[in-house]
């Protein structure tokens, strides 16, 4: 029977295929039936990868140093005693030799069961242990990777999948970038989250906070997931299916006819030029900036080449990447951010940063707490200045001392620079983000210190607002429209543009063509957005005329109610 989910639409446009229902992209394993003759052979393997983690996890407990905290080795302890639980160990065996399945598949069946048991559990730290099991099985589960069974991990026809999942983490979409998935449905997630970032990324329809669609929909059923409205129609009968792939079809269009502005300059028809530059996660991206027509790199989120792997890539490698990115701009800039590790986005085994990780041990200030990760950062990216026009900035700032500290640790980037001669670009510009509304407030400092500042529109609204992006349930309150949220992005571009001091905003807003003039009406001349955005919003800009804008945005800026913001939007849009 047909029915229909709502949610959080992103990434725009129609996907029409299969649902492919997942736990994690990491556990996302191929599912094979195995000859009665090959199934003990098939044991074996499991039996070889369970083995090989224990020996993995006593050498590592051995290697434990004796100053090391008591909880490192208690964190061994545990992985080691879940292994050796039958539950885990034994379960498995039986289920290839019952279902005559993989062994992958088998292993995550029975971690679904015991994650779904652990959930039930009311003790709080008992219940969060589930983490640890799901730990437990990537490790087996990695040790099998390296012994293949018979087949490929993809499923046949990805691309006319839609990944359906109870939530997926950032670094789970990371891995989604090498598969050519159609669409993707997730039922948590706020509409500004990473997941939903890396989402619209991936240039594909999505929808996140859609609750129960991983409950209530089945694996291989037909699904619609629109993306511009946020619903999932679940088994379309004729009519509905043909009248979405009739509004697929003028999508796909309406995106042909876009690429024929890809070299014009962004230029509004009185004549004001206006920098379109592009948010990336990996160097990668970039063929797909270069066909945007993005004048530069707005925001290169440096934190996504240290995700889904088990060390921390080294000083040369970041140098590497950076470099990449900077050659293939030929002299564009190329703005590289510095680690914005914390809140969703975690290296491989750290845990979650504190209580409440948005407002914890994030960005800068992890950076400053782990001084000899940030100065390798810092050295790679000096570094890899020479080979193009790079500019650094500064995530999550508030306050003066961490300017202040941030400036003195570049400073002590060059000075080792210099005493091995390793040329870098003297003249680097360093900004600081403004996303957190103290930072916005108390602007003196950072027009005073720094070179340029970007406006995250994201973290902003999220802090201004008291709203978790990552939570679905307040997504509704997420609102760029809010009084005190505009208030502060018109303050901060309009004194960056009084005291010479560029302001770029590279938050999801610079992305939405809806609120292009408002932008423009405050003062703003530099947009950063995810390349797929770009084309949609150069066209807004050629289409603006800027006499009228200002005044009507200092309406919208006035209007102490949403809901008359909107209306003076819509007027200010027609
Ligand atoms: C923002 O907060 O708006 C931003 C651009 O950074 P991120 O989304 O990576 O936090
Ligand atoms: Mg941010």
């Amino acid at each position: 029977m047909s029915f229909t989910l709502h949610g959080a639409g992103v990434g725009g446009g129609i996907a029409i295929g299969h649902a492919h229902l997942i736990s994690s992209a990491r556990l996302e394993v191929a599912h094979y039936a195995i000859a009665p003759e090959d199934l003990e052979l098939e044991v074996m393997r499991f039996s070889a990868a369970v083995d090989k983690v224990a020996a993995e996890l006593q050498s590592l407990r051995r290697s434990v140093p004796a100053d090391a905290p008591a909880e490192l080795g208690a964190f061994l302890n545990l992985h080691l005693m879940i292994l050796d639980d039958a539950t885990l160990s034994h379960v498995p065996r039986a289920l290839i030799r019952s279902l005559r399945c993989n062994a992958e598949w088998a292993l995550v069946q029975q971690m679904d069961y015991l994650v779904a048991q652990f959930a039930k559990i009311e003790d709080p730290y008992l219940r969060e242990r589930k983490a640890d099991v799901v730990q437990v099985v990537e490790r087996v589960l990695k040790a099998m990777q390296e012994q293949p069974g018979r087949a490929g991990a993809a499923p046949a026809q990805v691309e006319r999948l839609i990944v359906v999942a109870h939530d997926l983490s950032p670094a789970d979409m990371m891995l989604f970038k090498q598969h050519q998935y159609a669409g993707f449905v997730t039922d948590l997630g706020g509409v500004t989250s990473h997941t939903a970032i890396l989402a619209r990324s991936l240039d594909i329809p999505a929808i996140v906070g859609a609750h129960t669609a991983r409950q209530m929909v089945h694996e291989g059923e037909l699904v619609i997931v629109d993306g511009v409205h946020g619903v999932l129609i679940v088994a379309p009968d004729e009519l509905v299916l043909k009248e979405y792939q009739e509004r697929q079809r003028e999508l796909e269009q309406r995106r042909q006819r876009l690429k024929r502005i890809r070299s014009t300059p962004a230029t509004t028809r009185d004549g004001t030029a206006v920098d379109l530059h592009a948010n990336i996660e990996l160097p990668q991206d970039i063929e797909q900036v270069r066909e945007s027509g993005a004048t530069g790199v707005g925001l290169f989120r440096s934190e996504f080449l240290f995700l889904n792997r088990d060390d921390l890539p080294s000083e040369d490698e970041q140098f590497e990447a950076y470099r990449d990115v900077a050659q293939a701009m030929h002299g564009m800039p190329v703005t590289i951010r510095t680690l914005d590790l914390g809140a969703d986005k975690t290296v491989n085994g750290a845990a979650r940063g504190g209580p409440n990780p948005a407002m914890g041990l994030r960005a800068i200030r992890l950076c400053l707490a782990e001084p000899q990760m940030f100065l390798a950062q810092l050295r790679a990216i000096l570094r890899a200045s020479h080979y193009g026009k790079i500019r650094l900035l500064i995530p999550m700032l508030a306050h003066a001392h961490e300017i202040e500290q941030a400036l003195a640790m570049i400073a002590q980037a060059k000075q080792f620079l210099d005493e091995q001669n390793l040329p870098y670009d003297r003249g680097i510009q360093v900004g600081g983000m403004i996303e957190v509304p103290a930072a916005a407030l108390a602007l003196g400092v950072f027009v005073r210190k720094l070179d340029f500042l970007s406006i995250g529109t994201n973290d902003l609204i999220q802090y201004t607002l008291a709203i978790d992006r990552t939570d679905d349930s307040v997504s509704h309150l997420y609102n760029p429209l809010h009084p005190a949220v505009l208030h502060l992005i018109a303050h901060t571009i309009k004194t960056g543009n009084r005291m010479q001091v560029p302001v770029a905003v590279c938050g999801e807003m610079a992305g939405d063509v809806a609120l292009t003039r408002l932008l423009l009406g405050f003062g703003l001349r530099q947009f950063s957005m995810h390349p797929a955005n770009l084309l949609a919003i150069k066209q807004q800009v050629l289409k603006s005329d800027l006499g009228d804008l200002a005044r009507l945005a200092n309406r919208i800026l006035r209007a102490d109610d949403p809901e008359k913001a909107k209306r003076l939007l819509d007027k200010l849009n027609a």
